[in-house]
């Protein structure tokens, strides 16, 4: 089992904190890739998780250094991914002591380390501004405890310990490192649900990661009974099994190619549930569930219902002049029925990734629909296990965060738990 730092661990030390802050940020003002920008936390889940570690740390009078990724800005400085918003909720809307320095290694950072007291923080800049983080460069790792002068590791960002990083996984091997408190409830309620795992089991994916999310897929696949796919990676499959999908976001063509496999691996199971004794039979399913209509527009930042179009993919879907600019960006009303009798149906829902585009009001019915009968199947007794960064901002939006049964920060990484891997963050930490 792994342990949570006690007081005499951390008291009057400089404790290196891996959180992620990799939260959605919102444009308010300005231009996107200018200096103009000007970007607000949308949701703050996953800075509240961390909190009970941030705090137990503070309060014992250690000197607390943050560090986190956001986004994925590719080994390079990137404004628009910055955490300085996220340094600003901490100080304005969490009222805690809270400074920022503008990079995560180097002299600045010593400087800033030096000025920090016991009892506040430092958060530093974005960890992927440097290529060496995910490659996992063990000078890189080095830097980070030298520069920031770092007695104490704690691993408090379980959504990111699917990544063999140098801050989750180089940076632990250098220093006595603990598991943060949250890190720490999520893998007992990940491990209660996974003990007995009461059946039909409904996995629900959606979102945008696609190459990463078909990957995990894989392996789920075999677990879950039935599988049902929306989003971006729903657009990945219907791609995959010969259906138009225009210029709808499908990842890539390796992830298209990796669907086609999961489609074939799949192709003869058939699943059949109860029935409701109204309008379905006892119909057989397949494994995997496609959406049979989809909400589609030309463009992602349309603004007017009258923009949005409902088509139907059960019947082949010509590509004329019309269809030939859509992208498909929420699901439709008919397959939003369908997922929703199957998961009344559901004794474990698992559910990562928003199925619409939901950052616009126009595609975020889905999403909400969706959360809805999760939340629903689950004061019905189910057991749902939820989770991902956006995810978390649909279920905050929506209202519903006290019907699951476990909302998680993490959404790549829950999955990967789920399907029984090691995740190299947790593997590395001490037993
Ligand atoms: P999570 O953070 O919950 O793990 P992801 O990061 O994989 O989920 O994906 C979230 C993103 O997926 C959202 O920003 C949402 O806009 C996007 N998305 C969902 N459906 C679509 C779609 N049909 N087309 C494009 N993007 C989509
Ligand atoms: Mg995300």
């Amino acid at each position: 089992m792994l342990n949570c730092p006690k007081i005499s661990d951390i008291k009057n030390k400089t404790v290196l904190v891996r959180v992620d802050f990799n939260v959605p940020l919102k444009l308010v003002s300005g231009k996107a890739g200018t200096n103009t920008a000007v970007w607000r936390v949308a949701d703050a889940q996953r800075i509240l998780a961390a909190l009970e570690t941030i705090n137990f740390l503070i309060d014992h009078e250690a000197k607390v250094v943050l560090m986190s990724h956001l986004g994925r800005p590719k080994g390079v400085v990137n404004r628009d991914f910055s955490l300085a918003p996220v340094a600003k909720y901490l100080k304005n809307n969490l009222d805690l002591p809270i400074k920022f320095i503008n990079d995560c290694v180097g002299e600045k950072v010593e400087e800033a380390v030096k000025n920090t007291e016991n009892g506040q923080i430092l958060l530093l800049e974005n960890l992927r501004f440097y290529q060496a983080e995910k490659k996992n460069q063990a000078n890189f790792a080095k830097k980070l405890v030298k520069d920031t002068g770092a007695e104490v590791f704690i691993n408090e960002a379980f959504s990111a310990c699917h990544r063999a990083h140098a801050s989750v996984v180089g940076v632990a091997k250098l220093l006595p490192n603990f598991a943060g408190f949250s890190l720490m409830q999520e893998i007992k309620n990940f491990k209660r649900a996974l003990e007995n795992i009461k059946r039909p089991f409904v996995l629900v994916m959606g979102g945008a990661k696609i190459s990463d999310k078909v990957a995990t897929l894989k392996n789920l696949a075999d677990l879950a009974d039935i599988v049902l796919l929306g989003g971006g990676i729903a657009n990945a499959f219907l791609r995959a099994g010969g259906i138009e999908t225009h210029q709808s976001f499908v990842g890539s063509e390796a992830a298209v190619e990796l669907a086609k496999e999961i489609l074939q691996a799949h192709a003869t199971q058939r699943v059949v549930f109860e029935s409701d004794g109204k309008d379905r039979k006892n119909l057989p399913l397949p494994k995997i569930i496609l959406p049979i209509d989809v909400l589609a527009a030309k463009n992602k930042a349309v603004k007017n219902q009258d923009q949005v179009e409902k088509i139907g993919l059960l019947r082949d879907v010509a590509d004329t002049d019309n269809d030939r600019n859509l992208q498909y960006l929420d699901l439709g009303p008919e397959t939003l029925k369908l997922y929703s009798y199957i998961l009344s149906q559901a004794k474990t829902i698992v559910w990562n990734g928003p199925i619409g585009l939901f950052e616009n009001r126009l595609f975020a019915r889905g999403s909400r629909q969706l959360a809805r009968a999760i939340a629903r199947a689950t004061d019905n007794g189910a057991i749902s296990l939820v989770g991902g960064g956006e995810s978390n901002s649909v279920i905050n939006r929506a209202g519903l965060r006290e019907h699951f049964t476990h909302v998680s920060t993490a959404g790549g990484a829950s999955l990967e738990f789920l399907s029984g891997q090691d995740l190299p963050g947790i593997k590395v930490l001490a037993k």
